[in-house]
């Protein structure tokens, strides 16, 4: 069968001549149009983008092996990228045959084919009203791609600083709530706590013994009371007088200090000092913190010594961010649950554990399941938990990012509602990754090994999360390597694996984005840039902590 395959950024002719061929009895032609409406909103266009020279190889790939079976005589597809205003065609199909029986039947299935197995998606529809920017783009009129030219598009590669502006500005952090402090551990507080008064409350005894006035140098001094840490008992001391104290008790007056008790010698209901010292023994009140201090400033991360801090103060049920609610879900057909035994081919699966223990730096709830690895299957297996995955605030799929020919995390994450912001970031390892938003709901396409999971979730996850949650997000730091990274010149920027010692950055050994035991190790990813190579020992480099 004679193909012909274009991708053009420009309106499909409105009449297209059927190829000379001296057999052919039909001549079949379909136009798919862009309809005014998407998803229930009235839109004036649809803007695709396509991996141009993938997409040409799997049409062509597509009607030659549906041609088997469909005898036809020629093919011509146009498929348009850039922005299509509805009414307009976005693709055209000519089939020339003997008879039209085989034309039919070869349109039918190309048509539900190439959903499935090319790379032209719909980046995003314009609802009318919209400002038409990418027609002002340059790269707009770059667009034209043809199989001749076999140009790839590069439009949706994002820079990895790009990226994460791009993260930044769209994800808005989620409405808080009041917890309980013992749910509250790992959220960010929303609010600033202040003491509402002063800690300690009142003056308390430091060390189990005797209490006097500061200023009197009685030779022995009458017990008038005890006095336990819970016991709150005033009273104006006498000079010669003291009060048993245990360790914690509210003084019963001011001005006092405390004799620790093995400083004293008890004769009968008296004590005499045996030995004299500066220390008065006793927290002051107000010295810990006074009423009005700034105890825990909103944005803080809720850990141990904080959630202590909030208790002593009375705050009980603090605003805090709420848990992210992450739908995980792990694809490809060779992939095994960790304790089985693989057989070729089969590979054990180490994102699942990897994500969830990425994940315990935000409080969440995470449901995780396989997908089968097709577009049709994975859909209906989802078909039954769609109302949790459209409560998720979080939707991550690992593996299937890329543009092979079952990588269907893209059209996945789009059939759940996400709009696709990026589809590839130019940092080693970790280039196919996807980005999604669906109101402030978020979507991650991460490449599936296990490396550039690592890398992906700790660039852009991690930075997601942080937003979501109404944190910060990890920022690079500066430090010094203790050994040679020992790096070829590569184009795009590198997240090397690295060992945070006392000695400096170790850098750690890798040689492909499957590599697993350095992720052991890691703890840091140094940023080494574009076309950079290998850098000496001693030399200052961009790092982000990956441990916490
Ligand atoms: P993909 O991104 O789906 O093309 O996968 C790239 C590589 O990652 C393949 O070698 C996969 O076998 C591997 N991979 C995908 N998912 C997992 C997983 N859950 N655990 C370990 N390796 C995986
Ligand atoms: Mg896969």
């Amino acid at each position: 069968m004679e193909i012909e395959v274009q991708l053009t950024t420009f309106p499909i002719a409105e009449k297209i001549s059927p190829p000379r061929l001296a057999a052919h009895g039909a001549w079949l032609e379909f136009r798919g149009a862009v309809r005014d409406e998407e998803k229930g909103v009235k839109i004036f266009a649809l803007e695709y983008e396509a991996y141009a020279e993938m997409a040409v190889h799997e049409i062509r790939h597509l009607l030659e092996k549906l041609s088997t079976r469909h005898p036809c005589l020629a093919a011509k597809v146009i498929h348009r990228i850039g922005i299509v205003p509805a009414g307009e065609a976005a693709i055209y199909v000519g089939i020339a045959s003997r008879h039209r029986a085989e034309a039919i039947a070869l349109l039918g299935e190309f048509m539900n084919g190439l959903k499935q197995a090319v790379p032209i998606w719909k980046r995003r529809a314009l609802p009318v009203g919209a400002r038409l920017w990418s027609q002002t783009q340059p790269q707009q009129a770059n667009l034209l791609q043809t199989a001749a030219a076999g140009a790839s598009h590069t439009a949706a590669l994002r820079s990895l600083d790009d990226a994460l502006a791009e993260i930044s500005s769209r994800c808005q952090p989620l409405p808080a709530i009041r917890a309980p402090l013992t749910e509250s551990f790992g959220r960010v507080l929303r609010e600033t706590v202040c003491a509402p008064s002063d800690l300690p409350d009142c003056d308390r005894s430091t060390r189990d013994g005797y209490a006097i006035l500061q200023n009197d140098g009685s030779e022995t001094f009458q017990i008038v009371d005890t006095l336990h840490a819970a016991d709150w008992k005033p009273r104006q001391l006498k000079m010669g007088e003291t009060v048993r104290v245990a360790t914690g008790a509210a003084m019963p007056c001011e001005n006092l200090r405390v004799v620790m008790q093995e400083h004293a010698e008890r004769i009968g209901d008296k004590i005499r000092i045996t030995k004299h010292e500066k220390d008065l023994n006793i927290r002051l009140r107000g010295e810990d913190v006074k009423a009005g201090a700034t105890l825990v400033q909103t944005g803080a991360r809720l850990d141990a010594g904080k959630l202590a801090l909030l208790a002593s103060s009375g705050c009980a049920q603090p605003l805090v961010s709420p848990r992210l609610r992450v739908v995980h879900f792990t694809t490809g057909d060779e992939i095994i649950p960790p304790d089985q035994t693989p057989r070729p081919g089969q590979v054990r699966d180490s994102n699942s554990i990897l994500i969830r223990g990425l994940l315990q730096k935000f409080p969440h709830e995470l449901t995780h399941s396989h997908l089968p690895e097709n577009f049709e299957r994975a859909k209906s297996a989802i078909g039954n938990s769609q109302s949790a995955i459209s409560n998720a605030d979080v939707v991550l799929v690992s593996g299937g990012a890329s543009v092979g020919n079952k990588d269907f995390t893209r059209p996945l994450l789009e059939w759940l509602g996400f709009e696709i912001v990026f589809s590839q970031v130019n940092v080693r390892p970790g280039r196919p990754l996807i980005f999604g938003m669906n109101g402030n709901r978020i979507a991650f396409g991460l490449p599936g090994n296990p490396l550039s999971h690592f890398v992906c979730f700790h660039l852009f996850v991690a930075a997601a999360l942080a937003k979501l949650v109404g944190g910060e997000p990890g920022k690079f730091s500066r430090g010094r390597l203790a050994g040679k990274l020992d790096d070829e010149p590569n184009p795009r920027e590198t997240l090397w694996p690295a060992r945070l010692a006392a000695a400096g950055l170790v850098p750690l050994k890798w040689s492909s984005s499957g590599d697993v035991t350095c992720l052991a190790e890691a703890n840091t990813l140094i940023r080494v840039p574009p076309n950079c190579g290998a850098i000496e020992a001693g030399a200052e480099v961009e790092f982000l902590a990956t441990d916490f």
